[in-house]
């Protein structure tokens, strides 16, 4: 095929993710953690702006305040100041009922330990939001829609045939692909993931990375993936650094 020229590359449009609305900013966060008279000051003024559809890493050291970070976006804490705005409304100072709601029905996470419930089969626990969104009589009311979601999602992440498997029986990989199917049963707009395949092998990893690839191209979901891996952070689209409590640009793409 012959090599675009100057005016073909002039008139292409903007890939669709520079012209998004934004989905999720953060805005000039601050954190410190308090132990008496002991303050870790963790976050420091980081700004972050992840438009619709983006797959972006944070990139940065062990204890550079990733976790923190994620934490503050999915609502999981609050920064002592500063902002963060999912979809242009300001989250961070929910009451904790609608931190509850968004983080059942609008924001996936999935973190480095899984986080399954044990006693609980594969299915159990990809179906476990719908349970607690729904309360027991309306779960009741839906089960066999909601049941089929919850299949329909493991299939998606190739653990179809392991639907009544407890976490005991599955290896990290397989656990993580159960944490994703379970991340996804609400149709999330927003995936947070802290350091996703930061206890598997290469191997799985890599799977566990193609998979969230699949789905942020097939299925425009918006992904934040936090890692202290260049090469696992290269599998976005876009990568910005932590360092030193803030936001850093790397690379000619970062915003
Ligand atoms: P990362 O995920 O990049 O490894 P974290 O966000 O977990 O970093 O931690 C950032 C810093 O904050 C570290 O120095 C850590 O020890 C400290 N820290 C994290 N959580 C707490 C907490 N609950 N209380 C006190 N210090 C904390
Ligand atoms: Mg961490």
């Amino acid at each position: 095929m012959a090599s675009p020229t100057l005016a073909d590359l002039l008139s292409q449009p903007e890939p669709p993710s520079a012209s998004a609305p934004p989905l999720l900013v953060a805005e000039d966060l601050f954190k410190t953690y308090r132990k008496g008279p002991v303050g870790v000051p963790v976050l420091q003024g980081v700004n972050l702006t992840v438009r619709q559809g983006e797959f972006v890493a944070v990139i940065g050291q062990s204890g550079s305040g990733k976790s923190t970070l994620l934490h503050l976006l999915g609502t999981l804490d609050r920064p002592d100041s500063g902002e963060v705005r999912f979809e242009g409304n300001r989250i961070d100072n929910l009451p904790a009922a609608g931190r509850d709601i968004l983080r059942n029905r609008h924001i996936g996470m999935i973190f480095q330990a899984y986080h399954l419930m044990p006693e609980l089969s594969a299915l159990e626990n990809v179906l476990a939001p719908a349970m607690i969104r729904f309360g027991v009589m309306s779960y009741l009311k839906r089960r066999r829609q909601i049941r089929r979601r919850g299949e329909e999602l493991l299939e998606r992440v190739g653990l179809g045939h392991r639907c009544r498997h407890k976490p005991r029986e599955m290896s990290g990989g397989e656990m993580q692909r159960v944490a994703i199917a379970r991340s996804l049963m609400s149709c999330p707009r927003l995936l947070l993931a802290d350091e996703p395949t930061g206890n598997l092998d290469r191997e799985n990893g890599d799977e566990v990375l193609k998979l969230l690839g699949e789905l942020h191209r097939d299925e425009q979901l918006t992904v934040v993936m936090v890692t202290h891996d260049p090469q696992i952070a290269a599998r976005a689209d876009r990568t910005v650094t932590l360092a030193s409590g803030k936001m850093q640009a790397a690379g000619a793409q970062a915003a």
